[in-house]
Parts: C-alpha cells; structure tokens; sequence
C-alpha cells in the first residue's frame, strides 16, 4: 500500500513528467508550470507557512525575490527569468532569519543551493524547513550586460523587449514588432552571453536541492508543455507525492528517449563548463599574482564582495578588519584580496555575486573559483564534504 491510499508514493530517484492543472498558472509558466503549481500546493497545504521567489519587476532585467504567503500571488512569479542572476542564500539567511522560526519552499538554482547548504553548514540557515525546489540552469546573463548585447548584437532597443527565453542553445528575444534568436556560442564568441562564472559552472541539475526540475528531456506532444521532474531527496518526494495527490499537478512517466536525451545534454553541458575552466584558468596561470595585483588595482574597497559572498557570512565584520593592511588606503594592498581568497578558498561555490556586484568590474570570481579549483583538485576534503561535487 502507498503512501496514499492505493498510489505508491513517489520516492528518491524517481523522474516525471509534470505540469499544473490550473489553467491560470499554466498560462505565465515556462514549461507547464509543475514549479509554481507545486510551490502554491506547499503554500495552501499549510506544509509551509511562506514562500519565496522570483517575479519580474519593471522589465525582463530586474528580477525581484517575493515573499509570499497569499497563494493566489504566486501565478506572479511564473515564469524563468535568465537575467535574473542574484543569488537567494544570503537572502534567505539575512532577512529571512536563516528559516529558523518560519517553513518556507522557494526556487533554487545550483549556486543558490550550493550558497544554502554552505551557510547552513554555518548554522547560519535550518534546513529541516526548507523546501527547496531546483530549476536546472544553463546560466544567467547579467543584466547590464544583457542590455548592451541586446543592442548590439541583435541590434534591437533593449527597453522593447517583453519576453527572453534560452531554447535548444539560441538566446531569443521577443519586442515590439518581432521576434529573433542568436545561438550562445556565437554570442560568446563575441564577447556576450552568460556570465563567465556561468560558463565555469558544473551545478547543472541541481540534484542538491529537493527537487530537480528543467525542460531538458521533455519530448514528444509534452515538449515544452511539462517539466522534467528528479526526485532528490525523501522532503522532495513527500512534496510531489501530495501535490500530486491533492490533484494541483498532473504527471506521466519520463519517455525513455527523454531521459537518454537529458542526460546527453547535462553531459555536453559539463564538457562545455570543464572547457571553459580551462581556458579561463590557464590565462590566469601565466601570471596569477601580477593579474590579480593589476586587477585589484581599480578596488574602492566598498566592501560589497564580502557583503555579498554566500561563504563570507558569518565572519563578514572581522574580516573588514583583518584584511586591513594599511587603513583608509585606496586601492588596497594586494594582500587586503588575498586574505579573502584564502579565506574562502576551500568552499567559493563560483556563484559569481562577487564580480557580478563589484563597481569596478574585477573578475574576482575568476581568482576565487581558480583557487578553490586547484585546491579541491590537490586535498581532500572536497568542497561540501562528499555531500555534493563541484
Ligand atoms: P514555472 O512554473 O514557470 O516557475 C518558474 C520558477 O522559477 C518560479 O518559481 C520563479 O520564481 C523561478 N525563477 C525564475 N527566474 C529565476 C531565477 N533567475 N533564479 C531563481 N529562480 C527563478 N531548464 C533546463 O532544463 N535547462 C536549462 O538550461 C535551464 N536554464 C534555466 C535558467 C534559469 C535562469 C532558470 C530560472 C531556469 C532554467 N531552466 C532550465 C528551468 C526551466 O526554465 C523551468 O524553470 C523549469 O522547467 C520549470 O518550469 P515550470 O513551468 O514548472 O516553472
Ligand atoms: Fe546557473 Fe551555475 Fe550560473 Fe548559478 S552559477 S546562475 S547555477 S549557471
Ligand atoms: Fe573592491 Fe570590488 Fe570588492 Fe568593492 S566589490 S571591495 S571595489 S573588489
């Protein structure tokens, strides 16, 4: 006997196809809704008391983190937003009170779960109430960025643009008058694209998470209909199991062409971040300390990439202090970025924010992912403890 009645539960491991059976959320969703539809289930079930997510504020490169606990406002948050690169660990940990007196479900990316589990690893975040459902992730473009190469590679006016959307490798854009994609690589080649740390990236399927949830894989009449759904964990598979018994989400089982197909693409995926490592790293290699010594060089020390790294958090203030060498002084010596480099050197989940947010465009992840790289490659412990890879 099941976990409900005659219907065996769902279990770790399982795949599904899934999609929502509410017309309304189905209409804003991105590949049948299942992430919303399972998000509101947790929401009205009383399973969780909120949740967070992401919805578009004033255009397609402004996403905005939602609180919500009115399970009628989560259609608003349907939907994948590509530029949409913050990361919601240091959030969650920050303003949310690390989930300790409130169960919340929300949407995670490989780095937000990567971020999460590292603080929680801190006593910073209570897992036992957490519900984290992941969005496999092929990168996220950076806003700004996103805007220039709106305008000059596909020589449209990025305040046009209504809609983006990454499908089979074409970054696609929808705007007043029409419609065109450019494949990624040729963006990249040209300078554009995903943020570089998104390029390193090997959390495709974010299999650390609850659920692993992705449109790679859907094939057949469900193309583009449903959502690819991996059970990651027993939370994940209880979730499933009673949404889709409370009848707010449909399924069937994966087509085994489907999963074959799923499986080829995270693989050419984790090639494509394994090149990208290499390319980048051996740049640095030539001349790690002069690099990062002439990189370094533009800093205003505004302090904002220990602000915002998900590992930095609970020293964050001593640190201000200890990585002073010669106060008040602009730029700051070298040492003053090393001493954050080694810092987090055995646990930098490569989630960009600190380049992303750094005024003077210093490619601080690069340093910090290349260290934390060649370190794992050298010692053991792995980063996260074999608990999760790279
Ligand atoms: P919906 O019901 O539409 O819900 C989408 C959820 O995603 C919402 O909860 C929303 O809050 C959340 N969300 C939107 N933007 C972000 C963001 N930037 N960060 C965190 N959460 C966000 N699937 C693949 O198989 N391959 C990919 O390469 C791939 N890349 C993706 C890249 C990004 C940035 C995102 C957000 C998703 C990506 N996905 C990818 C997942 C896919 O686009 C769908 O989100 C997934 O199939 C679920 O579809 P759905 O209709 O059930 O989701
Ligand atoms: Fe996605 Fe990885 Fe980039 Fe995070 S670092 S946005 S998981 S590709
Ligand atoms: Fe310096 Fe940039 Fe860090 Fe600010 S974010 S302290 S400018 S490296």
């Amino acid at each position: 006997m099941g976990l409900f009645g005659d219907r065996p539960g769902e279990k770790m491991g399982d795949m599904v196809y899934a999609w929502t059976t509410d017309a309304e959320i189905a209409k804003h969703a991105e590949c049948g809704g299942a992430v919303t539809a399972l998000l509101k289930y947790a929401l009205e079930s009383r399973m969780v008391d909120a949740v967070l997510a992401i919805k578009k504020g004033q255009d397609v490169y402004d996403a905005v983190p939602t609180l919500i606990t009115d399970p009628n406002d989560l259609k608003n948050t349907a939907g994948s937003l590509h530029c949409g690169t913050l990361l919601l660990s240091k959030y969650v940990a920050k303003n949310l009170d690390g989930a300790k007196n409130k169960k919340i479900a929300m949407t995670v990316k490989g780095c937000d779960v990567m971020g999460i589990l590292e603080i929680a690893r801190r006593n910073g975040i209570n897992l036992d109430n957490l519900y984290m459902i992941g969005v496999n992730c092929g990168g996220t473009v950076s806003p700004v960025k996103a805007r220039k190469m709106i305008q000059e590679a596909f020589q449209v006016d990025p305040n046009l643009v209504h809609k983006e959307e990454i499908d089979k490798g074409q970054f696609i854009i929808e705007y007043e008058g029409g419609h065109k994609g450019i494949s990624i690589d040729e963006l990249e080649e040209k300078g554009y694209g995903r943020r570089t740390n998104c390029r390193r990236c090997k959390y495709k399927v974010p299999r650390q998470a609850d659920l692993a949830c992705g449109n790679w894989g859907v094939i057949g009449e469900k193309a583009g209909k449903a959502t690819f759904v991996e059970v990651c964990s027993e939370k994940g598979a209880n979730l499933l199991s009673r949404a889709i018994k409370g009848g707010a989400i449909a399924t069937e089982k994966p087509d085994p062409k489907g999963i074959e197909l799923r499986g080829k693409v995270e693989g050419a995926m984790l090639k494509l971040g394994e090149k990208w490592r290499k390319k980048d790293f051996a740049g640095l290699k030539k001349d790690p300390w002069g690099t990062i010594a002439k990189e370094t060089g533009r800093c205003i020390k505004c302090y904002s990439c220990i602000e915002n790294c998900p590992v930095c958090f609970t020293v964050e203030d001593d640190l201000k202090k200890s990585f002073m060498i010669d106060p008040g002084a602009v730029p700051p010596n070298p040492m003053f970025h090393l001493r954050r480099f080694a810092h987090i050197s055995d646990t930098c989940v490569n989630c960009g924010q600190c380049e992303e947010l750094c005024p003077m465009d210093i490619p601080l992840a690069l340093f910090s992912h290349a260290i934390r790289v060649e370190g794992d490659m050298a010692f053991a412990p792995k980063l996260g403890k074999q608990t999760y890879t790279n």
